[in-house]
C-alpha cells in the first residue's frame, strides 16, 4: 500500500484535463510521462490566454501588445531563474527543448573551447540527445569522446572518473537521471571532480528537473538543459542554464533577428546576454506556459512531487516482480520514477502494443539510449513511467493488463 502523505493525489488529478479521456473505450492510463507528461489546465490556460490577448512579436515593437508579451516573457526568464536559483536571469536562455540546448553547448562552447585530439567525457547512459552533438563536435574538431562505463544495476563507475579526466579533458557532459533505467547520477561529485581539474561540466536536466529540486548554485554545474514538455509545460520550449563566464565567451549558436547589437556587410556584432543565444522570434507562449508550471509544481512542492512518485514507482515495482519471468533493468537504489522491463520469451513491441488495447500507454524500444540497450545486449525494453498524477489505479490496471498480455502471448 502506498503510505498516506500531505498529498492530494485526486485533487493533482483533477489539473490534467487528457487523464480524463477513454483509449479503445478503456480509461486511460498515461505511463510514458518520461517521453512528455500531460499539461495541468493553469499551463493550457496560459496558451489560450496568450493567444488571444497577448499574441505579439516581442522585443521589437513599440506598441502596447508587443510591451506586454515582452514583459510576460522576460517575467518568466525570472521565474526560471529563480526556481532554478542561477546568480542572473541573464544566465536562462530559451531554446526549444533539452536537445536544442545540449546542441547550442556542444556547438557555442565547442568552437570555441575544443580542438584536434581534446576530450569531451560522456556516460554510457545517456539519451542520444547528449552523445550526438558531442560526436558531431569531435568529427568536426577531430577531438575524441570518452565513454564512462555503467554497472550492471545502471548506475556509472564513478570511481572511473579519475582515469578517464587527462589534460585533454575540455568538458564532461552528463545526464542527472537516466531516461531509460531512472538511475539518478551523482552529478554533484562529478562536478566536484571536474572543477578540480578546472573541467566544466554540462548536466542533461531533461529528466533531472521532473524528479528533483534543481539549485544550479548549489550544484555549481557550468551548464544545465531541460525541456518544458516533461515538466508539465507545453512543447518547443526549453532551457540552457550556463554560467556566465562561459557563455560570454562562447559564440552564437545561431545568427539571425534578436542576437545582433548591429549588422553591416562587413561586421555584425552581437547582442548582451541571454539574446545572444535568442536569435528568431522565440516561443512565447511556450516559456509562459513553461512559467505556470513552474508555479504549479512549486505549489505541491518538487519534493512532496518526488516522494510521492518515488511511493508510486516502489509500488509498481513490487507487484511486478511478482510476474514470472520479469527482468528490471536498473535496480541501483538511487533511481526515480522508471520502471524499465522485459518479461522472458516475449517481445517488448508485442506487450507495449497489447496493452495499449487496453489503454495503457507505456513505451517499447530503446529510449533512444542504444548504448544502454548494447550494454544489456538486449533490443530495448517495456518503460513505465510515472509522474505527480499517477495513482495506485493506474498501476493496478496496468499490472493486470501486462498479466493478461502475457497470458495472451505465452
Ligand atoms: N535527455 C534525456 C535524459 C531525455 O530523457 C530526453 C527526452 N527523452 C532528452 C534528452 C531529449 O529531450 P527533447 O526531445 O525534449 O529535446
Amino acid at each position: 500500500m502506498i503510505k498516506a502523505m500531505n498529498y492530494n493525489i485526486s485533487e493533482i488529478r483533477k489539473e490534467f484535463p487528457a487523464l480524463f479521456q477513454k483509449i479503445y473505450n478503456k480509461p486511460l492510463v498515461y505511463l510514458d510521462n518520461a517521453a512528455t507528461t500531460q499539461k495541468p489546465r493553469i499551463v493550457i490556460e496560459a496558451i489560450k490566454h496568450y493567444y488571444e490577448k497577448q499574441n505579439s512579436n516581442i522585443h521589437r515593437g513599440a506598441h502596447y501588445l508587443s510591451q506586454q508579451a515582452t514583459e510576460a516573457f522576460e517575467a518568466t526568464r525570472n521565474i526560471i531563474a529563480n526556481y532554478i536559483n542561477s546568480q542572473h536571469s541573464y544566465e536562462v536562455i530559451f531554446v526549444k527543448g533539452a536537445t536544442e540546448g545540449i546542441n547550442l553547448v556542444a556547438q557555442s562552447y565547442g568552437n570555441v573551447f575544443v580542438n584536434e585530439n581534446d576530450e569531451i567525457i560522456v556516460s554510457e547512459l545517456e539519451h542520444h540527445s547528449n552523445i550526438v552533438p558531442w560526436q558531431m563536435l569531435c568529427e568536426a574538431k577531430g577531438a575524441k569522446l570518452k565513454v564512462l562505463p555503467i554497472n550492471e544495476d545502471g548506475s556509472i563507475k564513478i570511481e572511473k572518473l579519475d582515469e578517464l579526466i587527462s589534460p585533454k579533458t575540455k568538458i564532461i557532459a552528463v545526464t542527472h537521471i537516466s531516461n531509460s533505467l531512472g538511475t539518478i547520477l551523482p552529478v554533484k561529485k562529478i562536478i566536484d571532480k571536474a572543477h578540480q581539474y578546472n573541467i566544466p561540466v554540462l548536466i542533461d536536466g531533461a529528466q533531472g528537473i521532473v524528479h528533483s529540486k534543481v539549485d544550479v548554485k548549489e550544484l555549481d554545474c557550468d551548464f544545465y538543459c531541460f525541456s518544458g514538455h516533461k515538466f508539465y509545460a507545453p512543447m518547443g520550449i526549453g532551457i540552457v542554464y550556463g554560467k556566465e563566464k562561459w557563455l560570454d565567451k562562447m559564440q552564437p549558436y545561431q545568427g539571425g533577428g534578436e542576437m545582433i547589437k548591429e549588422v553591416t556587410f562587413e561586421k555584425t556584432t552581437y547582442n548582451d546576454l541571454p539574446f545572444k543565444f535568442e536569435a528568431g522570434t522565440p516561443n512565447v507562449s511556450g516559456a509562459l506556459g513553461l512559467g505556470k508550471a513552474v508555479e504549479f509544481i512549486s505549489s505541491i512542492s518538487i519534493d512532496n512531487i518526488a516522494k510521492y512518485e518515488n511511493s508510486i514507482t516502489d509500488y509498481a515495482t513490487s507487484k511486478l516482480k511478482k510476474i514470472e519471468g520479469i527482468k528490471i533493468y536498473g535496480t541501483n537504489e538511487d533511481k526515480a520514477s522508471v520502471i524499465s522491463f522485459l518479461i522472458d520469451g516475449i517481445h517488448p513491441y508485442d506487450l507495449g502494443t497489447i496493452i495499449d488495447k487496453m489503454g495503457i500507454a507505456v513505451r517499447t524500444g530503446h529510449h533512444c539510449a542504444q548504448p544502454v540497450m548494447d550494454f544489456y545486449k538486449i533490443p530495448g525494453t517495456v518503460r513505465a513511467s510515472f509522474a505527480m498524477y499517477n495513482n495506485q489505479q493506474d498501476v493496478d490496471l496496468f499490472v493486470e493488463a501486462l498479466k493478461k498480455a502475457v497470458e495472451m502471448l505465452r
